[in-house]
Parts: C-alpha cells; sequence; structure tokens
C-alpha cells in the first residue's frame, strides 16, 4: 500500500485493496466515520430550521425531554440496542436517525472507494452532508435553508483549489448558470420548482462545474419523476419536495457526472 501519491493524496482508491485486511479496517473506520457525521445530521436537520443552536442544549428525548446519556448516543447501535425506543419513556424513538446515521455511513464508504484519502475525501464529505441536511430539511419542510445553500456555493473555492483535475474556472462559472436558469424560468411560470431549487443547482453547479450538474439534474428529475408515482400509489403524501430528488441527483453527479456527461457526449459523436 502506497502512502502519500499524489500532492493532495494520502491514500489514493487505486491502492485501497492492495492489503484486504487493511482495506477492511479502513472501510469499517470509514462508515464509523460516516455515522457519527451523520448523528450530527440529525441535530442539524431538526434544529436548524427551528433557530435552536447546535451546541449548546444536549441531546434530548422528544416526547419527555429526558436528556440522552452518553452511551445511549452510539449511532445506529444505540437505536437497535434500545429497540428504537426511548430509555426512560420507552416511547418510540423514530428510526430516521439510525437511517441518516447508516445513509451518510455509506456515503462515506463511497466517496471513500471514489476519491480515496484525500482533500477531495473531506471536501466532498461537507458538500454530502450539506445535501443530507438539506435534503431531510426539504421533506419536512419544503423549505432550504440559505445557509446550507450559500454553504455548497462557498464549497466550490476548496474544489477548485484542492481536487486535481475537477471543474476549471470557465466549466464552474457555466455550472452556475446552466440548470438554475432554466429552474428560474419553470419556477417563475409554473411554480412547480422553489426558489430553493434554483438556488441549490446554482451553488451546485459552481462546485461540480456545468458537465456534473447537468447529470446531476437529469439523475433528480428521473429519481423525483420514479419516487413521485411510488409514493403518489403507496402513501396518503400529497405534496411532495423535489428538493430531496435533486440532492440523490446531485450526490451522484460528484461521483460520476463528469464520466456520465463525456460518456453521453460520445454516444452522440457520429462514428
Ligand atoms: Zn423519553
Amino acid at each position: 500500500m502506497l502512502l502519500s501519491q499524489g500532492q493532495y493524496y494520502i491514500l489514493r482508491p487505486d491502492y485501497l485493496f492492495d492489503s484486504p485486511v487493511i482495506s477492511v479496517i479502513i472501510i469499517i473506520m470509514t462508515f464509523i466515520f460516516g455515522a457519527c457525521i451523520g448523528s450530527f445530521l440529525n441535530v442539524c436537520i431538526i434544529r436548524i430550521p427551528l433557530g435552536e443552536s447546535l451546541v449548546k442544549k444536549s441531546s434530548h428525548c422528544m416526547t419527555c425531554g429526558e436528556p440522552i446519556k452518553w452511551y445511549d448516543l452510539i449511532p445506529i447501535l444505540s437505536w437497535v440496542i434500545l429497540g428504537g425506543k426511548c430509555r426512560g419513556c420507552k416511547e418510540k424513538i423514530s428510526g430516521r436517525y439510525a437511517l441518516v446515521e447508516s445513509l451518510t455511513g455509506i456515503i462515506a464508504v463511497t466517496a471513500l472507494l471514489r476519491f480515496g484519502i484525500s482533500a477531495g475525501f473531506f471536501i466532498n464529505m461537507i458538500y454530502f452532508s450539506l445535501l443530507v441536511v438539506i435534503g431531510f430539511t426539504d421533506w419536512d419542510t419544503q423549505e432550504m435553508m440559505i445557509v446550507e445553500l450559500l454553504a455548497v456555493g462557498i464549497l466550490a473555492i476548496p474544489a477548485f483549489l484542492f481536487i486535481p483535475n475537477s471543474a476549471t474556472l470557465i466549466e464552474r462559472l457555466i455550472g452556475i448558470a446552466v440548470i438554475s436558469v432554466p429552474f428560474l424560468i419553470i419556477a417563475l411560470i409554473t411554480k412547480g420548482i422553489g426558489m430553493g431549487d434554483v438556488i441549490l443547482m446554482a451553488c451546485a453547479g459552481a462546485f461540480l462545474g456545468y458537465k456534473a450538474v447537468i447529470a446531476s439534474a437529469f439523475i433528480g428529475i428521473i429519481t423525483a419523476a420514479i419516487a413521485g408515482i411510488i409514493i403518489k400509489f403507496t402513501t396518503k403524501i400529497s405534496k411532495m419536495a423535489f428538493g430531496p430528488w435533486l440532492c440523490v441527483g446531485l450526490y451522484f453527479g460528484a461521483m460520476f457526472g463528469t464520466e456520465m456527461f463525456n460518456w453521453y457526449l460520445m454516444l452522440l459523436k457520429p462514428n
């Protein structure tokens, strides 16, 4: 296993599988790292829309208000061990907490496989974390927090500076407008798309560049359409937010968007 390959890598993804034992250990540790971030994202999803502090108040049961002991705050495991119930009042604790923790753990492992241990891994983990918070907040409240959206845009700066072979400055500038402008027009005409979605795609366009943000929008729209049909026929939910599905698309956009875009262009080329 080679370390320090390339200036921004600690461990390149292609060297990850040189030693199976070490690879498994790194993958398990990365999952735990992601699950712990997910635990914090749960706090963000609940408290930011309410304007509550993220650090001041300790975690507490949503029913009885009992502070949760440190040993009951282990991501995923605590929820499983307690059978999804509060230790104090035995009231049900939403499975959403364990879901967000598991999801963020899986995202971290996929980011590791894609970016290795590198600047790209950490910058994309911040980006993916923001997507998780934006997506679940939009699902819950049908709203997006402007600070979270702008944070995605600001992340474009470290992405441009520290991720090798990522989008160029011109590609990022085009990326800001290429999806957000059509979305803005649709938003103004039909109100089918919210202003949050428009700003999200502008900021994500700066982060990803135009190729990956076009691929993201494509995946997001298809995912939303499929999810919309499933939700319509299986639940009583009538109004579905578009943002969560855009976030799904934006995740895949960061993972493979540029490659997808180039592959599609290749298909269009006459032989
Ligand atoms: Zn309780």
